[in-house]
């Protein structure tokens, strides 16, 4: 064995230990350090030829790149919809590599029994029924992707072709439907041979939402003449939050003929909340769901669920059967339902966030966050230079400067915030209006971190 190696195997114990000092180091500091970094990264070195052994590489990842990295797990990093990492979570997500299992399948291990424990816990906590199965993904992209897979063939199906054997090209032009889709939707569609130009926005619903007018999707359903199709319904939208109606979309299937997928990444964690669970209703009509864990259930990146009612079809989309394999039966291996064969044990982190923090635990965070959203969009209404874009319908803040509120002059109130170190917020573009979202689903959160970031509003010149 190559000596740096050996020693590192005879020292394991020891190295543990320091990764672990060194970790507590800084998530101890991650309230106070500066939440970006938007500094150069240093040049790039070469690859050494025998190594430092484990030691050395810490020190030099401590003493190189570590200053760089961001607070994104702290408090006060705001931007995009960026969880963080609750310690129980942490703790999952070491032993995850210390066992470093290969959850492609059942065999040998208790490891694939634990993430379907995992998933229905998680169909638990999202008001879903049995009827949908489920399986860990990385992140809620892929979990689209997944989603828009299974309706891609069940569209074969009502068609009386097989897309997993013939192609894509079999279906014909593919219509899918949504009213405020998130971004990886197109992806999806790209990636899936559907194409990007294939979705069609419908209308959203008038006064300031980005739900879709449900009267103005039973229209383009009818349009399309009897031909199934797929409708991408959103439960919370990434600018405001909002959420489509989702039982009345799985009603419009009493005339029309579409599979229903729901992005709900991080809206989904609204049923948590009986004050919003409202917002979710009819979920468990959907044929797919999407929900993230990398974001509001604050486990590490990276890791998302997949829920679908046609398992069977998911099979045929990405079953990896050779002769040593062998095909899937009534309870498929993990690797004939998602892209990946080979899969990290992505349920451990959630699974010890669940189990040390319950429905209860996590239902406090979504509500913390929650309140917290309403108190900075409060504070943000009442700053002088800055107005609120939409009213703070769930856990997002989505504002705007009051006078003149161009591209750049909001990209410079971003960079500015940023510069602070004090807190970091993503641009936008709102309504025809670029703005500024501040989202919060961050364990950590406080009202004290909420009052410093609106104190760095207050402070900057608007
Ligand atoms: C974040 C998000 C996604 C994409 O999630 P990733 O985990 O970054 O792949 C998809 N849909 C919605 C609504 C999101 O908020």
């Amino acid at each position: 064995m190559h000596s740096p190696l050996a020693d590192d195997l005879a020292r394991l114990p020891e190295l543990l230990q320091s990764a672990r000092d060194f970790a507590a180091r800084e998530l101890a500091g991650v309230d106070e350090r500066p939440v970006v970094h938007p500094g150069k990264a240093p040049d790039h070195e070469p690859l050494p030829a025998d190594g430092t052994g484990a030691e050395g590489a810490l020190a030099r990842f401590a003493e190189r790149w570590a200053p760089g990295f961001s607070g994104s797990a702290g408090p006060r990093y705001l931007g995009f919809v960026t969880g963080g990492a609750t310690p129980a979570s942490v703790t999952g997500d070491w032993l995850t590599s210390a066992y470093d299992q290969n959850v492609s399948g059942a065999a040998g291990s208790w490891a694939a029994a634990l993430e379907r424990e995992t998933v229905g816990w998680l169909r638990e906590l999202f008001r879903l029924g049995e009827v949908h199965s489920g399986a860990f993904v990385t992140g809620a992209t892929v979990s689209n992707t997944v989603g828009l897979a299974v309706a891609r063939e069940w569209l074969g199906e009502r068609l009386g072709v097989d897309v997993s054997r013939e192609g894509v090209s079999a279906l014909g032009p593919v219509d899918v439907l949504s009213g405020s889709p998130h971004s990886s939707v197109s992806k999806a569609l790209s990636v899936l041979g559907i194409g990007r130009d294939r979705l069609r926005q419908v209308p959203v619903l008038a006064g300031n939402r980005e739900a879709v007018d449900v009267t103005q999707l039973d229209a383009a359903l009818a349009e399309l003449g009897g031909r199934p199709a797929i409708v991408v319904a959103n439960a919370g939208t990434v600018n405001t939050v909002d959420f489509d109606d989702l039982r009345s979309i799985a009603a419009l299937k009493e005339r029309h003929d579409f599979w229903l997928h729901v992005d709900a990444a991080f809206g989904g964690f609204a049923a948590l909340s009986p004050a919003h669970a409202h917002l979710v209703d009819g979920l468990d009509a959907a044929d797919s769901v999407c929900v993230d864990l990398h974001k509001w259930l604050n486990v590490p990146y990276d890791a998302a669920v997949q829920f679908t009612r046609r398992r069977d079809l998911q099979t045929r989309v990405f079953h990896n059967s050779s002769p040593y394999l062998g095909l899937p039966t009534g309870d498929p291996d993990f690797l004939h339902l998602t892209p990946e064969n080979s899969r990290r044990l992505r349920a451990l982190p959630a699974w010890f966030s669940l189990l040390a923090y319950g429905s209860g635990g996590h239902r406090e965070i979504v509500e913390r966050n929650v309140a917290l959203a309403h108190r900075l969009g409060e504070g943000v209404a009442a700053l002088p230079g800055l107005r609120l874009s939409a009213p703070v319908r769930l856990n997002v803040v989505c504002f705007t400067l009051a006078e003149n509120p161009t591209q750049e002059r909001v990209a410079a109130l971003a960079e500015a915030v940023a510069a602070t170190g004090e807190a970091f917020l993503t641009p936008t573009v709102y309504d025809g209006t670029p703005a500024l979202r501040a989202a919060f689903s961050n364990w950590r959160t406080s009202e004290a971190d909420t009052d410093r970031v609106l104190a760095t509003l207050a402070s900057l010149p608007l």
